[in-house]
C-alpha cells in the first residue's frame, strides 16, 4: 500500500448532498455565534428552511444550533434514510434498525478509501475509518488512532465497531507474501472471526437489544510500516457474569448456550449427556425471535482461530456442566447442624454436572452444602442454609464462566496478536456498554456508568477543553462555550480519599454483617454534601441517586458490598483444580485456594479491578488521536425508520452534542506548528525554507517564524477576502490553525508546484 497522498488520485463515490445548496455554507460559517467575527453583526440571521434540513451533512452548519434544530435536522435525514451526519469532530450515527447492505459493500469501502477527499463524500462511518487510517501515517508524524464509539444500549456501537473492523480488513488486507505464511487462516479473517466468538460468549438478548454486549472491548488493529493489517489485540472489560446464574425477567442467558441447544449434533448431545427434551432453569426463553443463534458460525470461528476439536469439546462440556448445575436446587434442612438435602431430581442433575465438569460428584455435593471457615489456625466445617447453598452454586457457575471467558480472550489474543517487531502503529476501536439506567440498578450499572463518565471526561478534556484552552493560549479571539464538566461526578465516584468507591471498598474489606446499612450511613454522612449524590428519604428500599452527565440514576444499596467482594469459596477453586477436564484444570491452576480468616477479605474488589483496567485504557487513549462516533437509537422498540423525538433528544443531551457542535463549528480542527507548516508548505510560494529555519526556538525565532508564516499565508490567500481568510485559517502564537478546506487547498497547491 502506498502513502495516503498517492492514493488520492481516484475520485469516485457518492457526492455529499449538502454541497449543492448554493451560497449556504459560506453564510453559516460567518454567522456562527461562538466566534467574535467582526462580520457577524452584518450577517443576516439565517432562517431555517424546513425543506432543506435534510441537506445539512454537518450539524455545525445548522444555524442556530439548538437541541431542537439539531433534532429536526437528524429527523429529516433519517426519514430519507440518511443515517450518518457530521457534528464537527464527531460522527453521529442513527441506527437504521434494518439491513442497508448497499451502504456497507466492499465497493463503497473502496470508494471512500481511494477518494482524494473522502470528507467530500456523504457522511459515513467509512470517513471516520479512512481519516484514522490516513492519520496513522500522519502528515507530519505517525500517530496511533482511537475510534471511540459510544451510545446507549442498542444504539449500534458493536455494529459500528464490526463495520470499522471490516473496513480495515478490506482496505488494509495483508500482502500476498504475508498471507502465504499464515498457516491457520489469513490474519484479517482471524481478526474478524474474533467478533462472533466473543459475541457468542459475551452478548445476550436483553430488553433493550437482542444482541447486547455484556462486556466492554478495546481492540487494537496493528499496522505495519506499509499500513497493512498484521494483527490485533483485544482487551475486555467487566463481563456481566451474574447473567450466567441469574437472568433478568424477559432477558436471556449468553447466546452460546442457546446456540449449542439449537445447533448441536446428535453425537455432541450424546457426549454432553443431553437429551433433546431437557429444560434448564438458567435458559429462559424470551418472546423475541433471535436470528443470531448460529452455533455453526461460532464453531467455524473457533476452527479459524485454531481451537481444535478436543478443546472445543472441553469448552462445550464445561458449558453444559454449568447448565446442569443450574438445575440443582436444595431443600431446607430440619436441623441446622445438618447440611441441606438436594431436592427431588437434583441428584441426577448434580451427577451430570460433576461428570461434565470432570469433578467427583460426592465432593461437589458436599462443597455446595458445607462451607469451610477459619477459626484461628483451624479449618471448621459449617453446614450452609438453603439460601447459602444456592449462592454457592451460583458462585461456582459464575467463576467458571468468567474464567472461561478470560481464557477465550487470552486465546484469541494469542492467535491474532502480531509480534511487536512486525507492527509499528495501531488503530484502536473502543466499544463499551452504553450508559444504563434501569428500574433497579446495582454495582454493574454503577461500574458501567462510571466507565461512561470516564469516556465523557476524556472527550471533554481532550477535545472541548483542550480546544478552548489552546485558542486562548494562542491568542485567537474566542467566546467560550459552556460545556458540562463531569469532574465533580467522577470525584464523587472515585476520588481520594473519600468517594463512593473508597467507601464501598472499605466496607467490603471490613466484612461486617450489616454492610448495606453501614454503607448507606457512611455514604450519607461522608458524601452527603456533594451535589451529585442524593437520597430519597421516603423510599423503603435504601438507595442513593447519582447525577451523571447523562442523567440521574438510583442505585440500590442492598447486595452492593457482596457483589463488590465477589467472593469465591476457595474450596470450590480447589475442587476445580482437580478437574479432569483439562481446560478447566488449566484455567484454575494458579488460583488461590487458601481459606482466608474472617478479616482481611477481598483486597482486590470488583470496583478496584475495574477502576484499574479503565485507568490503563485511559492511559492508552491519551497517547492516541481520538475520533468520536456517537450512535443514536432512534426508538426504543428497535423499529426501522421510526424516530422518537423525545428519546433522541435525551440522547443528544446526554452526550453533549450541542456543545460539541458549537465548538466544532467555530473551530479550527487542524493545528500545525510554524516550523512544520513552513517546512511542508513553504515551497508553494517558491519560498526556500532552508537556512532560514535554522533558528533556535527562542523568542526571536518565534517572531521570525510568525512573520514568515504571515508572508506565506498572505501569498496563498491573496485571492480570498479578509473575512473568508479568518474563517479558514488563523495564525496563533506558535501554530497555524486551519479548517479542513484550507488544508485541502494547501495540499492541492503543494501538489501542483
Ligand atoms: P449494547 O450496548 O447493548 O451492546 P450496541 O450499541 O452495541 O448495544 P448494537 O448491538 O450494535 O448495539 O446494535 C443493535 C442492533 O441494531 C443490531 O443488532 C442491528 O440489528 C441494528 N443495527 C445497528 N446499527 C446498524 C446499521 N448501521 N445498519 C443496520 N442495522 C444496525
Ligand atoms: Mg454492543
Amino acid at each position: 500500500m502506498s502513502s495516503s497522498t498517492d492514493r488520492r488520485n481516484v475520485a469516485v463515490g457518492p457526492r455529499k448532498e449538502g454541497a449543492a445548496v448554493k451560497g449556504f455554507t459560506q453564510k453559516v460559517h460567518f454567522s456562527n455565534p461562538c466566534l467574535n467575527h467582526s462580520l457577524e453583526e452584518d450577517v443576516q440571521a439565517f432562517l431555517i428552511d424546513e425543506d432543506q434540513l435534510h441537506t445539512f451533512d454537518d450539524l455545525t452548519k445548522v444555524n442556530p444550533v439548538t437541541p431542537t434544530t439539531v433534532l429536526k435536522c437528524l429527523q429529516a435525514r433519517y426519514s430519507l434514510k440518511v443515517f450518518y451526519t457530521h457534528a464537527g469532530c464527531t460522527m453521529v450515527a442513527l441506527n437504521p434498525f434494518q439491513p442497508v447492505p448497499d451502504l456497507y459493500s466492499v465497493d463503497v469501502m473502496r470508494d471512500y478509501h481511494y477518494a482524494t477527499q473522502p470528507q467530500e463524500f456523504k457522511p459515513h462511518i467509512f470517513i471516520v475509518a479512512e481519516e484514522a487510517y490516513r492519520n496513522v501515517q500522519g502528515q507530519l508524524e505517525p500517530v496511533n488512532q482511537s475510534l471511540v464509539v459510544s451510545g446507549e444500549s442498542g444504539a449500534g456501537k458493536t455494529w459500528t465497531s464490526r463495520c470499522l473492523m471490516k473496513y480495515y480488513a478490506t482496505v488494509a488486507a495483508s500482502s500476498p507474501a504475508a498471507r502465504s505464511q499464515d498457516t491457520v487462516e489469513r490474519i484479517e479473517r482471524r481478526v474478524l472471526d474474533s467478533n462472533p466468538l466473543m459475541e457468542a460468549f459475551g452478548n445476550a438478548c436483553t430488553l433493550r437489544n437482542n444482541n447486547s454486549s455484556r462486556f466492554g472491548k478495546y481492540i487494537q488493529l496493528q499496522l505495519d510500516s506499509g499500513q497493512l493489517l498484521v494483527g490485533a489485540s483485544v482487551q475486555t472489560y467487566l463481563l456481566e457474569k451474574t447473567r450466567v446464574a441469574c437472568q433478568p425477567a424477559n432477558e436471556r442467558n449468553f447466546h452460546i448456550f442457546y446456540q449449542m441447544m439449537k445447533g448441536a449434533t446428535d453425537e455432541q448431545r450424546k457426549d454432553w449427556k443431553l437429551p433433546h427434551n431437557q429444560c434448564f432453569a438458567w435458559l429462559p426463553k424470551c418472546e423475541k425471535q433471535i436470528e443470531e443463534d448460529s452455533f455453526h458460525e461460532t464453531v467455524e470461528a473457533m476452527v479459524h482461530l485454531g481451537i481444535n476439536e478436543e478443546r472445543q469439546r472441553q469448552i462445550f462440556r464445561i458449558l453444559v456442566g454449568i447448565l446442569q448445575l443450574g438445575n440443582v436446587s436444595f431443600c431446607s434442612s430440619a436441623n441446622e447442624s445438618q447440611p441441606c438435602n438436594l431436592d427431588e431430581h437434583s441428584e441426577d442433575f448434580l451427577q451430570r454436572a460433576a461428570e461434565l465438569l470432570g469433578v467427583p460428584s460426592e465432593e461437589l455435593q458436599t462443597l455446595l452444602r458445607v462451607r469451610t471457615l477459619k477459626a484461628g489456625k483451624q479449618n471448621v466445617l459449617k453446614p450452609c442454609s438453603q439460601a447459602e447453598c444456592g449462592v454457592r452454586r451460583d458462585c461456582l457457575a459464575k467463576v467458571i464462566y468468567g474464567q472461561l471467558f478470560e481464557w477465550l480472550v487470552m486465546f484469541i489474543n494469542s492467535c491474532i496478536c502480531a509480534d511487536k517487531s512486525k507492527w509499528c502503529n495501531f488503530i484502536g476501536v473502543l466499544d463499551v456498554y452504553g450508559f444504563e439506567c434501569f428500574h433497579i440498578n446495582n454495582l454493574e450499572q454503577l461500574c458501567i456508568n462510571y466507565a461512561n463518565e470516564k469516556l465523557q471526561q476524556h472527550f471533554v478534556a481532550h477535545y472541548l477543553r483542550a480546544q478552548q484552552e489552546e485558542y486562548v493560549s494562542e491568542g485567537l479571539e474566542w467566546s467560550f462555550v459552556k460545556y458540562k464538566d463531569n469532574q465533580s461526578c467522577l470525584e464523587l465516584l472515585d476520588g481520594n480519599p473519600i468517594s463512593v468507591f473508597s467507601l464501598l471498598n472499605e466496607e467490603s474489606r471490613l466484612n461486617r454483617a450489616s454492610d448495606s446499612k453501614m454503607l448507606n450511613v457512611r455514604l450519607e454522612k461522608e458524601l452527603g454534601c456533594n451535589g451529585n449524590i442524593s437520597w430519597d428519604k421516603f423510599s423503603k428500599v435504601p438507595h442513593f441517586t447519582v447525577t451523571h452527565y447523562a442523567g440521574k440514576v438510583s442505585y440500590q444499596i442492598e447486595g452492593m458490598v457482596e457483589k463488590n467482594k465477589d467472593p469465591v469459596p476457595p474450596e470450590l477453586i480447589g475442587l476445580l483444580q482437580k478437574s479432569d477436564n483439562l481446560l478447566l484444570h488449566e484455567i484454575f491452576t494458579d488460583k488461590e485456594t487458601e481459606i482466608p480468616n474472617n478479616k482481611g477479605l477481598s483486597k482486590v474488589t470488583v470496583v478496584s479491578k475495574f477502576k484499574n483496567s479503565l485507568e490503563n485504557l485511559m492511559k492508552v487513549l491519551l497517547t492516541t488521536a481520538p475520533h468520536y462516533t456517537r450512535c443514536i437509537k432512534p426508538n426504543s422498540d428497535c423499529r426501522p425508520l421510526t424516530f422518537n423525538e423525545k428519546e433522541v433528544i435525551l440522547q443528544l443531551e446526554a452526550c453533549g452534542i450541542v456543545e460539541t457542535i458549537h465548538i466544532s463549528a467555530a473551530g479550527f480542527p487542524i493545528r500545525i506548528p510554524f516550523k512544520s507548516f513552513l517546512q511542508r508548505y513553504g515551497l508553494i510560494t517558491k519560498y526556500s525554507t532552508s537556512g532560514r529555519l535554522h533558528v533556535d526556538s527562542d523568542a526571536d525565532s518565534t517572531i521570525i517564524l510568525q512573520q514568515e508564516v504571515e508572508r506565506l499565508l498572505g501569498v496563498v490567500l491573496q485571492h480570498l477576502s479578509c473575512n473568508e481568510r479568518r474563517s479558514l485559517v488563523h495564525r496563533g502564537r506558535t501554530k497555524v490553525f486551519l479548517t479542513q478546506p484550507m488544508l485541502d487547498l494547501l495540499e492541492d497547491l503543494r501538489k501542483n508546484i
